[in-house]
């Protein structure tokens, strides 16, 4: 079996069509490593057919952020492809994204939108909805498989599936980790190793919140809080314990999953990760 590269939208759009049965997409910025292999995996498992799209979205950073130097690596993202079986790479260039340039008509990604991801980084979903969207269009996939570590990322494309009536099935993948718990990220390549060490500090904290979950909201919070603090070199900008659909705290009283999570610089490094927790006591087996 071969993995087909197509950069245009007519090479896609012939490409597509001769794709058999239920067809799977994985929507990725290139620089794929062992999460993105999770994703395509599993719709290998699940999907007749497998997309893969290889899009570094302009539209989805601000001025200032790591877009020129996200790690750029086309060759060996491809070898993965292979590697996993999937039939179609979708890698255009911007100017074949945008032809008209940036584009005054986007999706709005609302309220969930401005929270938390959004509340410090302005305009970014609207910028990931926009993509998605087109990317939708363009492959026309029945199953489209997003991960779990990108969690608001993730409710929001559900939202949009819904709310603009896309007929595709979102699936979300748990987040794939290092061994020593890191959760698995095409920025990691930026860390020092100082840097490394610190950025250890995120899924501990997460752990040590999740240890506390029959013991309810208050102390999964300061249990993670305190292993943060403990880490000078991890500036936190935040740390939440949220509801998985309205993205709010949760109160005292609350029963059930919430999402425990974290962003946080370290060194020059923006880094994020979370965990769903299911919160109060157990049932009694
Ligand atoms: P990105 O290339 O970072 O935009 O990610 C592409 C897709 O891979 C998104 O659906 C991410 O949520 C997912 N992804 C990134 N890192 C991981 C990970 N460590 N585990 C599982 N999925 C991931």
């Amino acid at each position: 079996m071969t993995t087909q590269l197509v950069h245009t939208r007519e090479e896609l759009r012939d490409a597509r069509a001769a794709l058999p049965g239920r067809v799977a997409v994985v929507m990725t910025m290139g620089a794929l490593h062992p999460g993105h292999a999770q994703l395509i995996a599993q719709a290998r498992q699940e999907a007749d057919s497998v997309v893969v799209t290889i899009f570094l979205n302009p539209l989805q950073f601000a001025a200032g952020e790591d877009l020129s130097r996200y790690p750029r690596t086309l060759n060996a993202d491809l070898e993965i492809c292979r590697e996993q079986g999937v039939d179609l790479v979708f890698a255009p260039t911007p100017d074949v994204m945008y032809p008209d340039g940036e584009p005054g008509i986007r999706v709005s990604a609302g309220t969930l939108g401005s929270v938390l991801e959004g509340a410090l980084r302005p305009g970014h979903f609207d910028g990931v909805l926009t993509v998605v969207a087109k990317l939708f269009h363009l492959v026309r996939p029945d199953l489209a498989y997003f991960g779990q570590k990108d969690a608001q990322q993730l409710l929001l494309i559900r939202r949009m599936a819904t709310d603009l009536d896309f007929p595709i099935e979102v699936i979300a993948v748990p987040t794939v980790r290092e061994a020593d718990d890191l959760a698995m990220s095409s920025r990691n390549v930026y860390l020092t190793l100082t840097d490394r060490e610190a950025a250890l500090s995120l899924s501990q904290a997460l752990r040590a919140g999740e240890a506390q979950a029959v013991r309810g909201p208050a102390a999964i919070r300061r249990a993670a809080r305190d292993v943060l603090v403990r880490e000078p070199l991890a500036q936190v900008d935040y740390l939440v314990l949220v509801d998985p659909v309205r993205l709010e705290e949760v109160p005292e009283w609350y029963h059930g999953t919430a999402i425990l999570a974290v962003a946080a610089k370290v060194g020059t490094t923006r880094l994020i990760d979370n965990l769903p927790i299911t919160v109060g006591p157990t049932a009694p087996a």
